[in-house]
């Protein structure tokens, strides 16, 4: 149900660098739906970096409040993450999926085949666990006799392994191929990735109707290098935060560039539409930035929301100027900007 109703509410964090590029080249995609949706509005919102040194806050209670009152979906554009830690900043990203309860990242890879009808050599779904692992961030700094000493803790409930594994099951059980592989590394961290994989593992013994999904699991390492050389065995991938992070950026090199990968960020009921990539200082402002990434982040989230076709057809407007390829910014090969790209897509739709 819409928290507005007759009113399709969606909140926009463009936050830093390209973010405020690709974000309205977002919201255009959805507005050119038009009827298809619900009458739509958009709410633009604080947070980031950029608005840290400003303020001394990197996200705003407003920001949060609209969210959870207002807003039926958003979309994140990037955070720049300083290299070295800042006093009082932290990413506003991890942030707001804490608030939100958005537990499960989802990024689906796909190369978009020339010829229509061929099938894509990569079409797969990292399902990443969004809120513990190391992303806990409890470091300690120790002087012991040797010299500085420092530890992370690492934390990995059942619980969350659980809805994690729910949430994978549930997207493999919705593609054509219904296959799922558990990533771990309990050779080496046998309580804390042995923990992530029997729970995962054993979901389908607790709900029959997960029966048809067949399930691998496979130490992380190697499943990368299994990434690289035969990307076509994969279908759906779940994993702790940091391998998921890790194996998704590792996934969007096999289909050209992070400019393309889109995820969403999701919990029970809400979701955060969010481009992989990040704030790409390097381009910021040059009119460079592929708005793919961003586009097809807004069809996840439509597609989430529960409005597919409207995301089907964001996606295929998208897959037929990848496969034109004469209108495409610099990270795929081409000449033209990120107005230009936006532009034929929108066109398109
Ligand atoms: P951040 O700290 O925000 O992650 P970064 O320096 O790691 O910044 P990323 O955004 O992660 O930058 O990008 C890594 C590389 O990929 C950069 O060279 C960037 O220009 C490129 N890149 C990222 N997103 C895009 C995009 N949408 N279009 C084109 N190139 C991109
Ligand atoms: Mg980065």
């Amino acid at each position: 149900a819409l928290k507005n109703p007759g009113v399709l509410k969606i909140g926009l964090i463009p936050a830093d660098g390209i973010g405020g590029e690709v974000i309205p080249a977002a919201r255009d995609a959805i507005l050119a739906l038009g009827s298809a949706l619900p009458k739509t509005e958009f709410v633009t919102l604080d947070a980031g970096f950029e608005y840290f040194t400003r303020h001394g806050e990197a996200l705003p209670d407003e920001t949060v409040h609209a969210l959870q009152q207002e807003c039926d979906g958003a979309l994140f554009g990037a955070v720049s993450s300083p290299s070295n830690k800042v006093a009082g900043y932290s990413s506003p990203i991890v942030a707001l999926r804490k608030a939100l309860d958005l537990y499960a990242n989802i990024r689906p890879v796909l190369a978009v085949p020339k010829d229509p009808n061929e099938k894509p050599s990569v079409d797969l779904v990292v399902v990443r666990e969004n809120t513990e692992c190391l992303y806990v961030k409890q470091e300690t700094l120790t002087f012991g006799p040797d010299g500085r000493e420092a530890r992370a803790t690492r934390l990995i409930t059942e619980r969350a392994s659980r809805r994690i594994g729910l949430k994978a099951f549930e997207i493999a059980l919705a593609r054509p191929r219904k296959h799922l592989t558990i990533i771990h590394k309990s050779n080496v961290l046998s309580v804390t990735d042995g923990l992530f994989r029997d729970t995962v593992k054993a979901i389908p013994s607790q709900h029959d109707k997960y029966a048809d999904v067949t399930v691998a699991h496979q130490i992380v390492d190697s499943a990368v290098y299994r990434l690289f050389r035969e990307p076509e065995i994969y279908d759906v991938m779940v994993a702790p935060n940091l391998y998921g992070d890790i194996l998704s950026d590792a996934a969007a090199a096999l289909v050209g560039s992070l400019g393309v990968v889109p995820s969403v960020n999701a919990g029970d009921t809400f979701v955060m539409g969010e481009p992989v990539h990040g704030s790409a200082p390097d381009i910021a402002g040059q009119n460079k930035a592929n708005p793919i990434a961003a586009i097809r982040s807004a069809a996840l989230m439509l597609r989430y929301m529960g409005f597919s076709d409207g995301a089907d057809r964001i996606d295929a407007a998208v897959d037929a100027v990848v496969r034109d390829g004469s209108v495409l910014t610099p990270d795929l090969g081409g000449r033209s900007g990120t107005n230009e790209v936006a532009a034929e897509i929108l066109k398109r739709i």
